[in-house]
C-alpha cells in the first residue's frame, strides 16, 4: 500500500532532456485527425487530433515528482536546466514527440454530452524505459484544441496545484491513479469566474504534466456509438486490449465478441475496486461524468474533488453539484455503476447481444461488496467481518460517527490506540477519539452514552485478536496524512505569488501517508482549521479550473 519499490534507480546514468525520446505508437496504430485549422470544431471517424501547444511566455518550474522523474528515467540534473519548463510547459518539444488530444464523449451530470475531448490537454507521447515500462506523457492547461469548445484551453495555478499534489497523494495512499511529473508556471494570467456569479479576474495560469499508462477514459468508446462508428471503435477497443490487458488474450490472437464481454467485465472489476479505496480514504471526486472516469481503473482528473473531513456521507466539495449532490461521497460507487451501464450500452453493437455485457455488469456488487468489506475489517484492524454482529457494528459506527461533526482521518487513527482492556473506564475511551471532533463537548447526554457504547462494543471485538496485528492493519488502512482541502489552499496561496516551495513540502509530507511523522504532525494532520470552513478552495470549489 505504500510507495517505493522498485523506482530507485541510477541518477548518474539517467538521460538528460536532450536524450530522452518519446514514441507515438498510439496514434501510429490508429485513426487520427490530420487538420490543422484552429478553432472548434467536430471531428468524425478518429481517436484524436495532432495539435501543438500554445506556448506560454515565461514558464517557471513550481514543483516535481522525484519518484516520476526516476521513473521515467530522467536525470535529475534536468531539473536544474531552464529546458526543463520549457519541455513540460510546451514551448518546446522532445525528440519523437507528436502532440496530440484524444476525442471522447461522455455523459455529464447524467446527460448526453456529445463530443467533448481534451479541450485543454496535450498528449506528448510514450516514454518507454529500460524496463519496458511505457508511459503517456500529457499536459493539461497547455492551449486550444480542437476539442475545446471555445474555452481558452488553459488552466490556473490553483486547480493544478490540486491536480499535481493529488494525483502524486493518491499514488502514496496506494490508490490507483494517474500520476504528475512537473507542475509548470505559465508566467501569463489565466482570467476565470471562480463561483460563476459575475466576478471574473485573472489568475496566475499553469500546467501540469500528467504520467500514465493511458488516459483512456470510458467517454473515448462512448463517442463512437453515438456516432455509430463502429470500425474505429473496434479499432480502439482491440488496441486497448492488446495493449493494455494482454493477460485477455492468452488463447485467442484477435479480440473478438467474447473478449470484450471480458474486458468490460475486467473494467467494471477495477471500477468496483477503486470506489472501495475513494471510500477507505475519504475521497470525493466531485465530477464523476463518463469523461472522468479511467478505463483502467485509475482515479483521473482532479478538479474539484474533496477530503471528507467531518464525516458526511452526502458532503460533496463541488459547488455546481450542491443542489442535487449526485456526487457526493456516498453516491460514488452507485454513480460507478451507472457510468459503467453506459459503457456497457456503447459495446452492444461490437458484442452483437446484450445479455452477457448485463452479466458482467452484475459483477460490480459483488466484487465492491467483498472488497468493501475487507477495507472495513482493515480499517477497525480485524481480520474479517464475520456475521451480523459484526456488520451491526460497523452499521452502528457510522451512525456514532454522524452524531456529531467528526474527522474521519483522525477518527481511524486514533481508534488504533483505543484502550481495549476490559477494566478501561468510557472516560477513557471518549478521550481516545476526542481530538477527532470539531466541538467535543458537543458530544453529550445520549449521544455521548451512546458513543461510549460503541467504543466498549468495538473493544470487546477487537480483544479476540493479537494487538500487534491490529495495530499493523489499522496503520496501512488508515492514512495520517491526507491533502486536507485547507493545507493544498495553503500551498496555492504561495505558488500563486511564485514560490513553490509549499507544494514540495506538502509533497514530501504526502509521500509517507501512513507514518506517523511526529514532527509534522502539528501542521499537517491536524483538523481543518474555523477559518477554514467557509474559505473558497478549502471547502466549497467549483468547477471553474
Ligand atoms: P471536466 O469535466 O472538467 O473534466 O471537463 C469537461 C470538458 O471540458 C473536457 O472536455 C475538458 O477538456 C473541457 N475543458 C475544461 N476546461 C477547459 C478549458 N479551459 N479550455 C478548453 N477546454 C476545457
Ligand atoms: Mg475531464
Amino acid at each position: 500500500m505504500t510507495a517505493g519499490g522498485g523506482e530507485r534507480s541510477n541518477v548518474a546514468e539517467l538521460p538528460s532532456l536532450d536524450e530522452v525520446e518519446l514514441d507515438d505508437r498510439f496514434v501510429r496504430s490508429l485513426p487520427m485527425d490530420d487538420e490543422r485549422r484552429p478553432g472548434s470544431r467536430q471531428v468524425l471517424g478518429v481517436v484524436g487530433s495532432f495539435v501543438d501547444p500554445a506556448p506560454v511566455r515565461a514558464p517557471w518550474l513550481v514543483a516535481h515528482s522525484r519518484e516520476m522523474l526516476e521513473r521515467l528515467e530522467i536525470s535529475a540534473a534536468a531539473l536544474d536546466s531552464a529546458d526543463f519548463a520549457q519541455v513540460f510547459s510546451g514551448n518546446r518539444k522532445l525528440a519523437g514527440s507528436r502532440p496530440w488530444a484524444a476525442c471522447y464523449g461522455g455523459h455529464q451530470f447524467g446527460a448526453w454530452a456529445g463530443q467533448l475531448g481534451d479541450g485543454r490537454a496535450h498528449t506528448l507521447g510514450e516514454r518507454v524505459t529500460s524496463s519496458g515500462e511505457r508511459w503517456e506523457l500529457q499536459l493539461k492547461g497547455s492551449g486550444p484544441t480542437p476539442y475545446s469548445r471555445g474555452a481558452d484551453g488553459r488552466a490556473v495555478m490553483r486547480s493544478s496545484v490540486r491536480e499535481f499534489l493529488c494525483s502524486e497523494a493518491m499514488h502514496h495512499l496506494g490508490v490507483p491513479t494517474t500520476r504528475a511529473l512537473s507542475l509548470v508556471g505559465t508566467g501569463e494570467q489565466v482570467v476565470r469566474d471562480m463561483f460563476y456569479d459575475g466576478n471574473p479576474r485573472p489568475e496566475p495560469g499553469a500546467v501540469v504534466c500528467r504520467v500514465a499508462p493511458t488516459f483512456l477514459r470510458l467517454g473515448n468508446f462512448q463517442v463512437f456509438a453515438a456516432r455509430r462508428e463502429w470500425a474505429v471503435q473496434r479499432q480502439l477497443l482491440d488496441h486497448t486490449i492488446r495493449h493494455w490487458f494482454p493477460e485477455l488474450l492468452q488463447d485467442a490472437s484477435d479480440p473478438g465478441p467474447a473478449t470484450y464481454v471480458e474486458w468490460f467485465g475486467e473494467v467494471v472489476r477495477r471500477t468496483a475496486r477503486l470506489m472501495v479505496e475513494w471510500m477507505r480514504v475519504g475521497f470525493v471526486h466531485g465530477v464523476m461524468n463518463t469523461d472522468n472516469l479511467s478505463i483502467l481503473g485509475l482515479t483521473i482528473d482532479y478538479g474539484p474533488y474533496g477530503w471528507l473531513e467531518d464525516f458526511d456521507w452526502s458532503w460533496t466539495p463541488n459547488t455546481t453539484d450542491a443542489a442535487t449532490r449526485r456526487y457526493a461521497y456516498g453516491a460514488q460507487p452507485q454513480v460507478a455503476a451507472w457510468n459503467l451501464a453506459q459503457l456497457g450500452g456503447a459495446l452492444i453493437e461490437q458484442v452483437g447481444e446484450t445479455a452477457p455485457l448485463d452479466e458482467a455488469l452484475r459483477g460490480y456488487g459483488a466484487v465492491y461488496e467483498e472488497a468493501s468489506r475487507e477495507m472495513m475489517a482493515a480499517k477497525l484492524g480485524l481480520p474479517g467481518l464475520e456475521g451480523e454482529d459484526d456488520d451491526a457494528l460497523v452499521d452502528e459506527m457510522f451512525e456514532v460517527l454522524g452524531q456529531v461533526e467528526t474527522d474521519m482521518t483522525i477518527f481511524f487513527r486514533r481508534l488504533t490506540d483505543l484502550p481495549l482492556a476490559e477494566e478501561a473506564s468510557d472516560a477513557e475511551r471518549l478521550a481516545a477519539i476526542e481530538p477527532a471532533l470539531y466541538s467535543p463537548t458537543e458530544l453529550r447526554g445520549a449521544a455521548r452514552e451512546r458513543a461510549a457504547r460503541w467504543l466498549t462494543a468495538y473493544a470487546d471485538r477487537a480483544r479476540r485478536h493479537d494487538p500487534q496485528s491490529r495495530r499493523r492493519r489499522m496503520a496501512r488502512a488508515n492514512p495520517k496524512y491526507v491533502l486536507r482541502n485547507y493545507l493544498a489552499q495553503l500551498a496555492i496561496d504561495e505558488a500563486e505569488k511564485g514560490d513553490g516551495a509549499k507544494v514540495m513540502e506538502l509533497l514530501e509530507v504526502l509521500r509517507r501517508p501512513y507514518d506517523e511523522q511526529p514532527e509534522r504532525e502539528a501542521q499537517y494532520a491536524a483538523k481543518r482549521p474555523e477559518w477554514a470552513r467557509h474559505r473558497p478552495g478549502c471547502s466549497m470549489l467549483s468547477c471553474s479550473s
